[in-house]
């Protein structure tokens, strides 16, 4: 197989051409840390370690050779920067984006990161992303932008943008993301690739550089749902580290995404599956290009069996609001840590130790960490936590509510709510200044979903202005992320969407 095509290839068709023996895990790997190194230009990645690399591709050969290897055995991947990977065993740092952790070299990997190598994949590069994963450009990295592989004046999404320039780009054939708000989902959807944010809980938070603890998951970001269904696999299950991780025996997702749906047959997969479209998710103002991707994506589920009904979501505008209370609420609580003293940023001149925190944090931080710390200490302090704080906490379970409403067998009874990820497609980079509401007002299709603690897709549905890429959203139940992989499968097998790539 020629060097060409060695990057074109996704998560299961590696898996299966390593096992054939049609080339090794460490040429894959060659070719892809030569393709990482021409494409410097993107940004998407912070570091890399060609030597751990390699031997960790070597290491996979061995299995495949002795015949013992599994689905992601050789694979080659890359994590999101918010993940801590050890240092000693990958050669590479973990910086969250941020100067505050500049060179950090943990001593431990996450966990996500430990049942990925224990899978057999081979870590390949540490991605970019926005400071402590907050962002939807990924413009407030401490490390520079990341450009969008379609148009390299526009931006990729975030905060997770490096992973989704990297798999768009066909540096790597899948990455690592987290979603706290729609990190996953919405630079999936400006990039044109498939990622999965699981229900809260499914995925360990162990060694993920906190953002809002009661928001944050990780998720697989890859080109098809089916390979995204692999790595889920891999990188889930209860985890006794993580105080909030789902005590749920572990979960074969790739199996349940090809289990056939009773009643359904070849040409209608999705006979009988009902999928709510929220009229909130479809308002005068949701721009055309977006509307017509998501309707034509939509009519296509329609043909494969599934019946749209229409349904509400009234609190969703509200969970802008919530949302931005809530999550710097709990990053201020998280980033309390990051104060000189025990590891990170140290300024290097300071007088008492008041001063040393001071100067620390004011160098170590951007100002969009800066603006979410004082916005969430505002919001629990004494005289302001009522009003704010636990009213947030009040309406964000109205907010779930009104989910469980759509869900519910007595009612509605969908199995998936779609619509759109986003309002619009990518937007160009250093577009939206100064302003950061706008950015935050963007993300109100991403967030009703992580408040919920709910299941979100993001799945390629062609492209709208500027030839941009558009994301269809689907959201589903707690726990049924095979109904979510199941729907994106189906539409995958009739439809090339997700095929399609940047020039
Ligand atoms: N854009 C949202 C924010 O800035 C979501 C970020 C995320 O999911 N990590 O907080």
């Amino acid at each position: 197989m020629s060097g060409a095509e060695l990057h074109e290839l996704g998560v299961a068709e590696i898996g299966r051409a390593l096992r054939e023996r049609r080339f090794s895990s460490a040429e894959l790997t060659q070719h892809l840390l030569t393709r990482l190194s021409t494409h410097a230009r993107l940004g998407a990645v912070l570091a890399s370690d060609a030597k751990a690399a390699l031997s960790q591709a070597g290491a996979a050969d061995a299995v495949l050779a002795r015949g013992e290897a599994g689905p992601l055995t050789g694979v080659p991947l890359a994590h999101k920067d918010i993940f801590v990977t050890d240092h000693a065993r990958t050669g590479l740092a973990s910086t969250a984006g941020s100067r505050m952790l500049a060179g950090y070299a943990s001593p431990f990997d996450a966990t996500v990161v430990a049942r990925l190598a224990a899978a057999g994949t081979v870590l390949l590069a540490k991605l970019n992303c926005d400071e402590f994963a907050m962002g939807s450009s990924n413009e407030n990295s401490a490390f520079g932008a990341v450009r969008n592989p379609w148009d390299a004046q526009r931006v990729p999404g975030g905060s997770s943008g490096g992973s989704a320039a990297a798999v768009a780009a066909r540096l790597v054939p899948a990455a690592t993301g987290t979603d706290t708000g729609g990190s996953i989902r919405q630079p999936a959807s400006f990039c044109g690739i498939t990622g999965i944010k699981p229900t809260y809980g499914v995925c360990s938070r162990y060694g993920m550089i906190a953002f809002a603890s009661s928001l944050d998951q990780a998720g697989p970001m890859a080109r098809s749902a089916e390979d995204c269904a692999l790595l889920l696999s891999a990188m889930s299950g209860f985890d006794e580290r993580d105080a909030t991780s789902a005590e749920r025996p572990p979960q074969d997702y790739h199996a349940q995404m090809l289990q056939p749906r009773a009643g359904a047959s070849a040409a209608r997969p999705l006979q009988g599956l009902r999928i709510g479209l929220p009229r909130e998710f479809f308002p005068a103002a949701l721009a055309t290009d977006v509307n017509a991707a998501v309707r034509t994506a939509l009519a296509e589920l329609e043909k494969l069996g599934a019946t749209l009904v229409d349904v509400s979501l009234p609190r969703t505008e509200l969970s802008i609001p919530v949302y931005y209370i809530i999550a710097p609420a709990e990053a201020s609580s998280n980033l309390g840590r990051f104060d000189g003293v025990k590891f990170g940023h140290r300024a290097a001149q300071y007088g008492d130790l008041m001063d040393m925190y001071k100067k620390t944090r004011s160098e170590g931080f951007g100002p969009e960490v800066k603006r979410r710390i004082m916005i969430g200490t505002y919001v629990l302090s004494h005289g302001y936590y009522d009003a704010y704080y636990l009213q947030a906490q009040k309406l964000r379970r109205m907010i779930a509510d009104d989910f469980q409403a759509c869900f519910s067998k007595g009612s509605q009874g969908c199995d998936v709510i779609a619509g759109p990820v986003a309002p619009t497609v990518a937007w160009k980079i250093g577009e939206q200044g100064s302003d950061p509401l706008q950015a935050y007002l963007a993300d109100i299709f991403t967030l009703p979903a992580s408040l919920a603690g709910l299941p979100g897709m993001s799945v390629p549905a062609g492209t709208g202005a500027h030839g941009m890429p558009v994301g269809l959203q689907l959201i589903g139940n707690y726990f049924d992320e095979a109904t979510l992989l199941q729907t994106a499968h189906a539409l995958q097998q009739v439809t090339d969407f997700h095929t399609r790539r940047p020039l």
